[in-house]
């Protein structure tokens, strides 16, 4: 059941957000022909680690930050339908999916929610290797336009720093 208070704190967040809100007339197309694919973190924003704007960048975020089918699906409609030409694929330090496996997530799951689904969760040992395999997926795609070009790094949660892997 949700909670209604919490419905009342986001509504009442929103109007002070509504009131300074300049940001209507941003085009679709962002900016910066820029999209990002990165973990869903709560540490950290793509824009606030890489000093990107509002209207610069698509941000698909997921557990990880890693390729699946739907993140396909996104990067291809946001290179082929608005333009963008750079992507940056971004795994950090200390994510929920380092070192863990398929089982036991799933039992982890099954513990919490009672069933687990039969999913590859995309769990890794090397966060590097992780970047490095995200960004030859998309490299090896066939379905972006010819100058688009992927780059990959790892962020370090501790430092805010980012290291360079593939670039
Ligand atoms: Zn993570």
């Amino acid at each position: 059941v949700p909670d209604p208070s919490l419905t009342e704190q986001f509504l009442a967040a929103n109007r002070a957000y509504a009131d300074g809100f300049t940001s209507g007339l941003l085009p679709v197309r962002p900016g910066r022909r820029l999209a990002i694919l990165t973990c869903m973190d709560s540490r950290y924003t793509a824009q606030g680690i890489l000093g990107v704007d509002l209207g610069d960048a698509h941000v698909i975020r997921n557990a990880g930050g890693r390729v699946t089918e739907d993140v396909l699906r996104s990067l291809i409609l946001s290179a082929a339908l608005l333009d963008t030409r750079h992507c940056v694929v971004i795994h950090h330090t200390d994510c929920g999916l380092f070192e863990k496996t398929n089982d036991g997530l799933r039992a982890r799951i099954a513990e919490v929610a009672g069933s687990a689904p039969a999913l590859d969760f995309l769990p890794f040992d090397d966060v590097a290797q992780s970047v490095r395999e995200d960004v030859a997926t998309l490299r090896a795609s066939e379905h972006f336009p010819p100058d688009y070009d992927v780059i990959g790094f790892v962020y370090d949660v501790r430092t805010g720093r980012l290291e360079q892997i593939e670039g």
